[in-house]
């Protein structure tokens, strides 16, 4: 999606550079309709543990059905939303949706899933995220334990006492922590010890290739060694064929979550889905 310094003024200094401010402005104002209007939707995609055969979880992914502006993955929208203080509200939406789906589902599926939902790191570093996440945890009655937040290594960086005293605040409760995309941030080892993370996911750039380029598999050796010495599970994103499934478990990565096991799934689908797995 467009990703632009994000000021608006570009349309009134720089006109040529106008038609990248105005999609922003578009997609800016069309979130805010969305979220009134009933635009926006939820998919969920299954996380598979390779080794025992078994659901472990679902990832929730938003989705926009614009009228206006057609269908638009969460690619094209959220970094617009990141901008403006849309994100807290839209995050805070997300949140309230997928736990609320999730004990609707309990009713036909008998269980509560585990989920994780995905935390922008302006969401992140919003001063009332853990006071949101109480209430809605209490409103919804959701357990916290089956509760994950994925968020990326630029999210602990810039402030990283900060960063851990939330996340402490929130373990405390049973929720869990995951960090999204590992691999292509900032993260050092002696770093990454002093934060309160249960998964690393490795992120799909690695997974990609992994059948075929030394390099990409070596790497993902090297962070099952790291989260195995640092007392964290792996997860390996994007995995999409048998060959890179089995190459993943043979390496000790126990689960994945990609194309190969299931697409995101609508809520129907979702139902589906588990009626299958019995
Ligand atoms: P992510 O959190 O790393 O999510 C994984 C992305 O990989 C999803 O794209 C998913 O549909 C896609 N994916 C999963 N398996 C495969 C596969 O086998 N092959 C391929 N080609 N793709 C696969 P999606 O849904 O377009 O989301 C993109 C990113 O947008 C997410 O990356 C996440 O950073 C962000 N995002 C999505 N939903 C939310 C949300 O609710 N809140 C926030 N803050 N960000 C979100
Ligand atoms: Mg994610
Ligand atoms: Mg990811
Ligand atoms: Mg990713």
């Amino acid at each position: 999606g467009a990703k632009i310094n994000g000021k608006n003024t570009y349309l009134f200094f720089e006109p040529t550079k106008g038609d990248f401010a105005s999609e922003t402005l578009i997609i800016e104002n069309g979130l805010r309709k969305a979220l009134k209007n009933n635009e926006l939707f939820l998919v969920y995609q299954p996380k598979w543990d390779t080794k025992e055969d078994q659901f472990i979880g679902l990832e929730v992914l938003v989705r926009w059905q614009s009228p206006e502006l057609g269908f638009m993955n969460p690619g094209q929208f959220i970094s617009i939303a990141e901008e403006t203080d849309l994100i807290i509200v839209l995050g805070e939406w997300i949140l309230k949706e997928a736990l609320n789906s999730m004990m609707e589902l309990s009713k036909t599926i008998g269980f509560i899933p585990k989920i994780s939902v995905n935390l922008s790191p302006v969401q992140f570093r919003n001063s009332a995220l853990n006071t949101t996440i109480k209430e809605i945890l209490e409103e919804t009655r959701f357990p916290a334990e089956k509760l994950e937040l994925e968020i990326t290594e630029g999210a602990l960086v810039i402030n990283p006492k900060m960063a851990i005293e939330k996340m402490n605040d929130l373990v405390n409760l049973g929720i869990t922590f995951s960090i999204d995309d590992f691999g292509t941030g900032y993260s050092s080892m002696s770093y990454l010890k002093k934060f309160p993370v249960s998964t690393l996911k490795i992120d799909k750039s690695f997974v990609d290739d992994v059948v075929s380029d030394h390099q990409d598999r070596a790497i993902i050796e090297a962070i099952i060694t790291l989260a195995a010495s640092l007392e964290m599970k792996t997860i390996a994103e994007g995995a999409e064929t048998k060959e890179q499934v089995d190459i993943l478990n043979f390496i000790g990565c126990y689960a994945i979550q990609g194309y190969w096991h299931s697409r995101p799934l609508d809520y129907t689908a979702l139902m589906a889905y588990f009626q299958k797995l019995n």
